[in-house]
């Protein structure tokens, strides 16, 4: 009951390039341009887009953190396919459900584990 490695290695593919463009475009992004990029919108309202903008600026800043995060995960997913461990949950060491993979094809660790971890 193996994976289909080669479709999971053709999702992270995929998704490894839309992430790597994320970081080139984040890292391309001037942050004095950030009042020319939120246009209009924010002028004729009040304080609260304020506080909207830098929020936006912090998601920014968060989605950065996070894209160079998934981008490793899918590193580390497609060496797992080379090294024919892929789809096995790190901590418990079952299957990780296809549908999840499906989902996540970077996923390290099954649901069950993973809610645990989130339950803490
Ligand atoms: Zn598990």
């Amino acid at each position: 009951m193996a994976v289909d490695t080669k479709r999971f290695g053709e999702l992270l593919q995929k998704e490894r390039q839309k992430v790597v463009e994320a970081i080139e475009y984040l890292h391309a992004e001037n942050p004095s341009s950030l009042k020319d990029e939120t246009g209009d919108s924010s002028v004729d309202n009040h304080l609260a887009d304020t506080a909207t903008v830098t929020l936006d600026r912090e998601i920014d800043d968060t989605l950065e953190e996070n894209s160079e995060h998934v981008l490793k995960a899918i590193d580390a997913a497609l060496a797992k396919i080379e090294a024919g461990t892929f789809g096995a949950c790190e901590t418990c060491g079952k299957p990780i459900a296809e549908e999840r993979l499906a989902a996540i094809p970077y996923a390290t660790h099954c649901i069950d584990c993973k809610r645990l971890e989130e339950r803490g």
